[in-house]
């Protein structure tokens, strides 16, 4: 049976771009005339993966003198250049560019009426920009850095040893880094249709007149908002009540309301129950409790999830213990069942980010290299999903400090008080940190607006720092800076505590 065509991965690359672009990204990513090193007789720490994770792991390991062979099947770069941050976040700032054309007349600017959407040149850019990016992590740059580099698939063969499409490497330690992929759902029909997933939608060829985003996690509202601000028809369906599962109530609720500004058809809590190709056109039933009602689209995304990518790995062979939802079970220093095999990001950390794939990769080289001790328990982890608005945390949710029995206090700054945000026409949002009872502990926070994924970075920072409430009422901001409202937060507790700050 042939292969829907969104099974194969496509990066873009086949895309109508300058010709130097896509050599100098074929270059860099995966030269086609590539061959791979004569292996060492043993290696200090073999990668699988180039990833984030991968990538870090490996040039921080031979910058301390460590034989390192790193091992790619694809791309370097992983998800991350190739099918997920970079191109996602290229695409959605010319998609805002678009949303701030037809938004003009708000800031007293006139547009001509009918803005054209060039979107072929808006997918140009992506790949210009992942050409700009991949300079870092080219071949040459590994080479030079110590790193035998291996294109071709990884899988182990005994506990120490493992193969390169049929090449045998020996090591004495290694890392998996080997990511996450689509987890696709069962639902009866997709498989019969020309679906997209993130493998895939980066290489789309052109914008679809009406498109069908299944999942309201990250990924699917990025991308839902983007492709309705280059004039998609776009509609949204969640399976439950609100966008976002795991993000405070308020703030999947202002995306909900942003969504719907936007023109994009929202339909939470509904559930896609078959799909079908109808004289080129996709057809999906969609049940809402006992309402039944129909879409047609022309494309449809589905970003239900992600699960890491372990399969094929010869994981048994390794004596690595896994399952497909965790992927490789780690202990809190990132070290597998085989004490010589450590995992770091995707392939291993239910916090699918880049930042935490660079943190965790540095974290199993110090262990499994340097003796190291660090746990992955003790960082503190921020992330961001970067819609309009952006919707950023850090640390604890109050659901989770009430879990924990630690009495807490949230203390709450709408963007609509922030004078920048006002100026800006930027006051969707708020700011909301979460403090311990009885001291300035700052448990966690959300950011709900436009510059969130940048604002929660301060929080971060006092977080790690143990900077409370009290130091961070005292940073003085530039007027007017919409940061200003971690101040502000952070003063509205200090007058509730007047004592405790006098006394500072
Ligand atoms: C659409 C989208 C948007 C995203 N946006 C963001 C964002 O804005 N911010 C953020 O922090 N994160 C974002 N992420 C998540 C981020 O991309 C991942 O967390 C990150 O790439 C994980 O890095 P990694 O090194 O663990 O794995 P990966 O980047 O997946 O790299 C793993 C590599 O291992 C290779 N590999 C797998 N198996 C083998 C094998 N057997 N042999 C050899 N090689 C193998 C793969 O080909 C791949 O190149 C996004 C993800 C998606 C899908």
């Amino acid at each position: 049976m042939p292969q829907p065509p969104a099974m194969n991965r496509d990066s873009g690359l086949g895309a109508p771009v300058d010709p130097d672009v896509r050599r100098e990204l074929q270059d860099n990513l995966h030269p086609p005339q590539w061959r791979n090193p004569q292996p060492a007789s043993e290696y200090g720490l073999v990668v699988i993966g180039a990833g984030p994770a991968g990538l870090g792991a490996a040039k921080a390991a031979a910058a301390s003198g460590v034989r390192v062979a790193l091992i790619e099947r694809d791309l370097i770069g992983g998800d991350c250049l190739n099918y997920g941050c970079e191109p996602s976040k290229a695409l959605i700032r010319s998609a805002r560019a678009y949303a701030d054309m037809r938004h003009a007349r708000h800031y007293g600017a006139t547009v001509p009426a009918g803005i054209e959407v060039d979107f072929a040149a808006a997918m140009a850019r992506v790949l210009q920009l992942r050409a700009h990016l991949s300079r870092t992590k080219s071949p040459r740059m590994l080479q030079e850095a110590g790193i035998d580099l291996f294109f071709g698939h990884a899988c182990f063969t005994a506990t120490d040893k493992l193969e390169v499409d049929g090449t045998p490497l020996r090591f004495r330690k290694a890392l998996i880094a080997t990511g996450a992929e689509p987890d696709v759902p069962a639902i009866p029909g997709l498989d019969g249709v020309a679906y997209y997933t993130n493998e895939t939608i980066f290489g789309i060829a052109g914008l679809p007149q009406r498109m069908l985003v299944i999942g309201g996690g990250p990924l699917g509202c990025e991308l839902a908002q983007a492709f309705r601000r280059f004039g998609s028809s776009v509609v949204i369906v969640q399976d439950m009540p609100l966008f976002l599962p795991g993000e405070e109530r308020d703030a999947a609720q202002i995306l909900s309301v942003a969504f719907a500004r936007d023109g994009i058809e929202v339909r939470l809590n509904t559930e896609v129950t078959a799909i079908r190709e109808v004289d080129g056109e996709i057809h999906a039933d969609l049940r809402n409790d006992d309402y039944l009602s129909s879409v047609a689209a022309d494309a449809v995304l589905v970003g239900t999830g992600r699960v890491p990518r372990i399969h094929d790995l010869g994981l048994d062979a390794a004596g690595v213990e896994h399952d497909a939802g965790r992927g490789i079970h780690v202990d809190d220093f990132l070290c597998s069942s085989n004490p010589s095999i450590y995992a770091a990001g995707d392939a291993c950390m239910e916090y699918r980010y880049t930042h935490v794939a660079s943190a965790t990769a540095r974290i199993a080289v110090a262990n499994a290299l340097h003796g190291g001790q660090e746990r992955w328990s003790g960082l503190t982890i921020p992330w961001c999903t970067y819609t309009y608005p952006e919707i950023a945390h850090v640390g604890l949710h109050v659901r989770e400090a009430m879990e924990q029995q630690i009495p807490v206090s949230t203390y709450t700054i709408p963007l609509h008080a922030v004078d920048r945000a006002v100026f800006d026409g930027e006051d969707t949002g708020f700011i909301k940190i979460h403090v311990a009872d009885g001291s300035d502990r700052i448990l966690g926070a959300t950011i709900v607006g436009r510059h969130a994924g940048e604002m929660i970075s301060q929080v971060t920072q006092a977080m790690v720092s143990g900077v409370g409430m009290r130091g961070l009422a005292r940073v003085i901001h530039p007027y007017p800076t919409q940061s200003s409202a971690i101040a502000a937060a952070a003063q509205a507790w200090c007058r509730e505590h007047p004592v405790a700050s006098q006394h500072r």
